[in-house]
Order: C-alpha cells, then sequence, then structure tokens
C-alpha cells in the first residue's frame, strides 16, 4: 500500500487545532520532527499502530475514521495476517459534529469490554476524527477490568507508520507505568527473569532477542521484552528493567516513558563487530559491570563475528532506503561485510540514539539522509547506479526500470537477522545473489523498455490511438482560465 490519498494536511491540522487538539498536535511535531519532508510517502500511518495493536494478544482494536481509510487499513492488516477482527464505529457528518460518534464509540467500547476475552482495549482516532476533535481522553479509563487505551494516529500529525508504533507503545507504557505506581502488578505468562534485564526497543526479527540473550548471558544479564509488546503483562516486565537498548532510534515517546521510569537508555544496537563492541561497553557501563567481565562478553562474540564476516564477503555498491527505522544498522553490516554504501536514506527522524550510527557510518563515506524523501532515494538511485538498490517499492520499480538489481526493504532485509553473530554476513546471501542478477535485469529491461510508460501503459492489443491534439487543447482552456484568474486577481 502506497502513498495514501489524504486530504491536505494544513486544513486537517487546522481543524484539529479549533477542535482542541492543539497540545497533542504540538507534542507530536516535539517527538517526530519533520522536515524536509512532512507528508507520509508510504503507507498510511496508523497501519503501525494497528498492526502492534492486532499483534497483543488478548487486546482488541477499535477505529474510528472514514470507511476509505478503515477498508485499507484493515486489508493491509489481514494481508499481514492479522488473523483477527478490527473493530470499527462508523459516522456520518451528522454523528460527527453533533458528537454522537463519541457516544457511539463509548457504546462500542462497553460491549467489548469483556475481561474473560481482553486485558485491553485500543480505540484509535484517524484524520477525520483526530481533525474533529473527537475526545477519546474522555472514555473510561477501565471497564470491569478492561483498559481502554485512546490515541491519535492523524497522517497529518505522525508522519511515518514506524512512528505510529510508538504513539501505541508509549501510551501503553504509559497505562502500566501508572498501575505499577498504583500497587503491584501481575507477572507475565511467560514468568520473571531472575536476572537484571536489557529491555528491546523496535520490532526485530524474532532470532535477533535471543542472540541478543546469548550475549548479554556472560555479564549475567538476560535479555527483557520486545517493545511492543507481545501482551499486557510484559508492558511492566519491560518497565522493570536495569536498562533499555534502544535498537529502533525513533521511539521517542516510549523513551520518554523508560525515563520516567528512571531507566537509562542505550543507544546504536549490537550490530557489526564494532556495534556490538560499543554496545557491550555500555551495557557495561549501565550496569556498572567490571571491565573484566565486559572484555570477556566481547571476546567471547566478536572473533565468532569477525570469521562470519570473512566468510561472507560483499563486493559492490549498495544503496539503502526504508521507513522501518533500522536502515542504519543494515548500512552498518553491508559495510563491515566489504560492501560500499554511499547512501542511505531513512524516512524516520534524527534522534540522539542513533548518534553513534550516524558518526560510524559517516566515518566510512556513507552519507545518512533522516527525513530522507522519496525523491531523494530516487534521484541517488538514478545518479549513483548502484550495484544493488535496497529500499521502499517505489525504489525497487525505479531500480528495475533503471536496468539496477534491487531489493524490498521489508520483506528481504528486515526479514533477517541482524544483531551479533547470527547478523554478520546473514546478508550476504540474499545480496551477493540480486547483484548477481545485473544481466538479466539488463535483459529484462531491453525486452520491456517503453511498456508501461505514458501512451503506452496498460494493455493494447495494437498501437495507441494517440491524439496529441486532446491534450494541446485542454493544455490551451487551462492556460486561458489561469490567465483570467491571473487578471481577475489583479483588479
Ligand atoms: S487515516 Fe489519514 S493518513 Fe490514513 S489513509 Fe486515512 S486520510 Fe490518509
Amino acid at each position: 500500500m502506497e502513498a495514501p490519498a489524504c486530504s491536505s494536511a494544513e486544513t486537517m491540522e487546522e481543524a484539529a487545532r479549533r477542535a482542541g487538539q492543539g497540545s497533542l498536535l504540538d507534542r507530536y511535531k516535539a517527538d517526530y520532527p519533520v522536515g524536509p519532508h512532512d507528508k507520509p510517502q508510504s503507507m498510511c500511518p496508523a497501519f503501525g499502530s494497528l498492526r502492534t495493536g492486532l499483534r497483543m494478544r488478548r487486546v482488541a482494536t477499535v477505529l474510528s475514521g472514514s470507511a476509505c481509510c478503515v477498508y485499507g487499513l484493515t486489508f493491509v492488516s489481514h494481508f499481514y495476517g492479522a488473523r483477527r477482527s478490527v473493530g470499527y464505529v462508523p459516522f456520518d457528518s451528522e454523528t460527527l459534529v453533533t458528537g454522537k460518534l463519541f457516544e457511539d464509540i463509548r457504546e462500542a467500547v462497553h460491549k467489548l469490554a469483556d475481561p474473560a476475552k481482553y486485558d485491553a482495549i485500543v480505540v484509535t482516532n484517524l484524520c477525520v476524527p483526530t481533525a474533529s476533535g473527537v475526545p477519546l481522553r474522555l472514555l473510561p479509563d477501565e471497564i470491569d477490568g478492561v483498559r481502554i487505551v485512546g490515541i491519535d494516529v492523524p497522517g497529518f500529525g505522525i508522519p511515518t507508520h514506524a512512528e505510529a508504533k510508538d504513539v501505541l507503545a508509549s501510551a501503553m507504557l504509559s497505562y502500566a507505568r501508572r498501575e505499577v505506581a498504583a500497587g503491584p502488578v501481575p507477572a507475565p505468562a511467560s514468568g520473571v527473569e531472575a536476572r537484571p534485564t536489557v529491555t528491546l526497543l523496535g520490532e526485530m526479527f524474532p532470532a535477533d532477542p535471543i542472540g541478543i540473550g546469548g550475549m548479554l548471558a556472560p555479564l549475567g544479564l538476560a535479555a527483557g521484552p520486545v517493545v511492543p509488546c507481545r501482551e499486557w503483562r510484559e508492558l511492566y516486565s519491560a518497565l522493570d528493567c536495569g536498562a533499555v537498548a534502544a535498537i529502533h532510534p525513533f521511539y521517542t515517546a516510549s523513551i520518554r516513558e523508560f525515563e520516567a521510569a528512571g531507566r537509562p537508555i542505550l543507544p546504536s544496537a549490537p550490530v557489526g563487530v564494532d556495534g556490538t563492541n560499543a554496545w557491550l561497553e555500555a551495557v557495561g557501563d549501565a550496569f556498572g559491570l567490571p571491565q573484566g567481565k565486559v572484555e570477556a562478553a566481547q571476546n567471547a562474540v566478536l572473533p565468532a563475528m569477525r570469521g562470519a564476516f570473512d566468510a561472507a564477503r560483499i563486493d559492490g555498491t549498495i544503496t539503502v532506503s526504508g521507513y522501518e527505522g533500522s536502515e542504519l544498522l543494515v548500512a552498518r553490516l553491508l559495510i563491515e561485510s566489504g560492501a560500499k554504501v554511499p547512501y542511505v536514506g531513512t524516512a524516520c527522524a534524527k534522534t540522539p540514539w542513533s548518534a553513534p550510527d550516524v558518526e560510524w557510518l559517516a566515518a566510512h563515506d556513507c552519507e545518512v539522509r533522516f527525513r530522507a524523501s522519496l525523491e531523494d532515494d530516487l534521484a541517488v538511485v538514478e545518479g549513483l547506479r548502484p550495484d544493488l538498490a535496497i529500499g521502499t517499492t517505489p525504489v525497487v520499480q525505479k531500480a528495475k526500470e533503471l536496468g539496477v538489481p534491487s531489493l524490498y526493504f521489508t520483506n528481504l532485509i528486515s526479514a533477517r537477522p541482524l544483531m551479533g553473530i547470527a547478523g554478520a554476513g546473514s546478508l550476504q546471501q540474499v545480496v551477493s545473489a540480486a547483484m548477481g542478477n545485473r544481466d538479466r535485469m539488463g535483459r529484462m529491461r531491453a525486452f520491456f523498455d517503453g511498456v508501461g510508460h505514458g501512451d503506452t501503459a496498460g494493455i493494447w492489443e495494437g498501437d495507441p490511438n494517440l491524439r496529441p491534439d486532446f491534450r494541446e487543447t485542454n493544455a490551451k482552456k487551462m492556460g486561458k482560465r489561469e490567465r483570467a484568474k491571473n487578471a481577475e486577481a489583479m483588479i
């Protein structure tokens, strides 16, 4: 699902501010700063929070928004295997302006709140209800023990679906923090870890938390839960950690919750030899461990990682772009594998937690562009003609048109381990196989040359019946209208 055809962001924002949502939008602006571009150029941002909620056990999800948005979001969530229903409270102009929509949401939540089935219900305002100020904050905090979490995830306030995950994760952490402050809370189904833990922030390949746990074990530590969590009670364990690893650095609001709970935050991630070395050092500092213990943990993993990198070299120039938030980590791995990576673009914003990665990449001749626009990414592929372009759907499409081998970031790169020994060399096979396709791409390009562009787009049994005169006439009419409008404005 690519760029949604959404209403003017300015109009929606103005409406939201008039409806009393100013402080919410200001907070989003501070948490998720925009620029150079400020519009979602990927899927609807709300998909991030929707997916996060749908992956949690005993959590129900209710959307409030335009039917077309909800259709698109539920379609994509089922495409990605949600395997559960998405609740929807429809509205029309009348229920929206009279405030009846909020009453309908409240009624829906009351009907749904069955403690035998759910720990929590997440209600999400999409663009139109956010712009209209539908006050989810007035929903009850809980109904019969079922927690109610209301969030606004408008496309005009949240730039990427990655950052929308943070909106829901932080709202849940905030709720759980209040529960912890109020008294004892139940242990997670998986039990309580006896060793001090490091909570892992950011969705990652399932083998990665296990690999990180293995690296922490010689330090007498364990990997804590991954946030966004998979069940409500994991939130308590996540808060009850010794430190938080900001593996994905864009979780600004969640980090604020952890900081409020007094937890230190570790930047970057155990990715590649240099990254893992520095990360284990930072863990040692955060837990006040003796240097000898940290060195032992480093020695337990770094030689094997060097060996894995030596055995899986990548030879070629690769550009990386994406909107997952792990783009910098992937670039680091590729460079340590021997590839030249002159450019990495991420749709996410710069935060303090990616600073070590930015510094490392700059020292390895890699330009990092935060809030990279699609135009930035396309221009780089077009200008550099790399041996491989790793990117989003439109970047891959452009690369194919140019005969440049390409790989989808989300499907093919995010679906691999990146951390520790498993991460070292894990990209080599898929990357080298793709780069080996250059000749085939060239042949395909020659075969399809001219297909799918301009007048030749679509399926034709004969030659298209071109009528450039129609376009010329329309262009003249539009020019005339424009001149008349300008003349009127001057009077
Ligand atoms: S919720 Fe907003 S950003 Fe998402 S598809 Fe609808 S209008 Fe676009």
